[in-house]
């Protein structure tokens, strides 16, 4: 069963309801300061228009609270997809109600209309049956192309679904569940994981869903020293998660039982203070002197990594493997953006989760070297935990 997507269904003369991800960073003086998400949402747009349908775009942006706040508006976001589009963009000043109605009337083949930010209305988040039902009434066809917002069940993502149909992927949700997709379902061997970043608290599900899926499962950044005090080492004042010291062991337990690779760092960079200019120093995880601290993978493991990565075939990527936003500590994440780059040379096929592994990538420029970078935080991490995404569930399949 898969998904439908703009390609499977009718857009001529049609008026086309998309819901983007226009939450997109602002200046201080509200102008667009990061037009990714705008840029990918393009191919959708485009296609639509040249289909000879007229589209509505709907979206939130940051967090309002359920009511009307000028610096959480999307008219400066209209008037930059006007730019990049090279037409006009019209503004309806609500997403439902009188101004959202007149504004979808006056639309003919080829327009789009940008509705004012979703969460202004509180029943958004809730999944409001009655708002769900209103903002359904605007369109013909639904196309979901904001895979960000995928996993939460709101009335822009899951309850518009349930009153207009057909109801279908954009470009963009389309190459996210086919490399998301293709890697938890049936990724070309060897299969590797890597798993960085802070915590192992809100890593278990991926890792518990990986870990007898993949060839090898890499684990860096802080919460490998969970690990490393679950086996009884020193890690001085490394990040450690107290209350996931029997999970971790488990984890290692279980890894040791099934045969499953799991790989921790066998170095790390410690430092005397949680800062940039900190006294630091390479060490062997075994030897990490008491008040220091972990804060990057050293370069033994980098070749470690290295090594496992030649021989990949698909390689998932999240969470940094130090603390990257400091640049003493950003290395190993660095070299890791860079081994996935030339995985991909050699041909495999090379996913990096949203959030701060996405961040990363793009820090050190290679986002366009690697195969896919999600552009959902949350979504990805769901979506590789093994879980049902309310938003893509509830689009129609073939
Ligand atoms: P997460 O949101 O769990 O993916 O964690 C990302 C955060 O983990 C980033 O802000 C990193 O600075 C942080 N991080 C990575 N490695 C370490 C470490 N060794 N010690 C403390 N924080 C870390």
């Amino acid at each position: 069963m898969t998904t439908k997507t703009i390609d499977d269904v009718q857009l001529a003369g049609k008026k086309v309801q998309v819901r983007v991800d226009f939450n997109v960073p602002m200046t201080p003086d509200l102008k667009v300061s990061d037009d990714k998400r705008i840029v990918e949402s393009l191919p959708t747009i485009t296609k639509i228009r040249s289909a000879g349908g007229a589209v509505i775009l709907m979206s939130h942006l940051g967090r309002p609270k359920g009511k009307p706040t000028p610096e959480f508006s999307l008219r400066p976001v209209a008037q930059h997809l006007g730019t990049l589009l090279k037409t006009e963009v019209k503004f309806a000043e609500d997403c439902v109600g009188k101004a959202a109605r007149a504004a979808v009337d006056a639309l003919k083949p080829g327009d789009v209309l940008l509705l004012e930010n979703l969460r202004f209305h509180a029943e958004e988040e809730k999944n409001d049956e009655a708002f769900a039902r209103e903002l359904a009434s605007l369109g013909q066809v639904y196309v979901n192309d904001a895979f960000g917002t995928a996993h939460r069940a709101h009335a822009s993502t899951e309850g518009v679904t349930r009153f207009l149909k057909p109801a279908v992927a954009g470009y963009l949700m389309r190459k996210e569940i086919d490399y998301l997709g293709r890697a938890v379902a049936d990724p070309v061997r060897p299969y590797i994981a890597i798993l960085g970043g802070a915590k192992i608290s809100g890593k278990i599900d991926v890792i518990q869903n990986l870990m007898p899926k993949v060839d090898a499962l890499v684990i860096g950044g802080g919460m490998a020293f969970t690990f490393f005090q679950a086996q009884g080492m020193e890690v001085g004042d490394s990040l450690v998660e107290q209350e996931k010291l029997a999970l971790a062991k488990h984890l290692l337990e279980e890894a040791k039982a099934k045969r499953m690779r799991l790989i921790l760092p066998v170095d790390c960079v410690v430092a005397d203070r949680f800062e940039n200019d900190a006294q630091r120093k390479v060490v062997p995880v075994t030897k990490i002197p008491s008040g220091w601290r972990g804060l990057d993978i050293g370069p033994e493991t980098v070749k470690i990594i290295n090594m496992e990565l030649r021989k990949a075939k698909t390689i998932v990527w999240n969470g940094p493997m130090g603390v990257f936003e400091m640049s003493n500590f950003a290395n190993g994440t660095m070299e890791v953006a860079k081994l996935l780059v030339e995985a991909t040379h050699s041909g495999a096929t090379t996913i990096v989760g949203g959030g701060d592994s996405a961040a990363a990538i793009a820090q050190a420029g290679y986002e366009k070297a690697v195969s896919h970078v999600s552009t959902g935080g949350g979504a990805s991490l769901e979506f590789l935990e093994g879980k049902t995404l309310p938003g893509l569930a509830a689009l129609d399949t073939k």
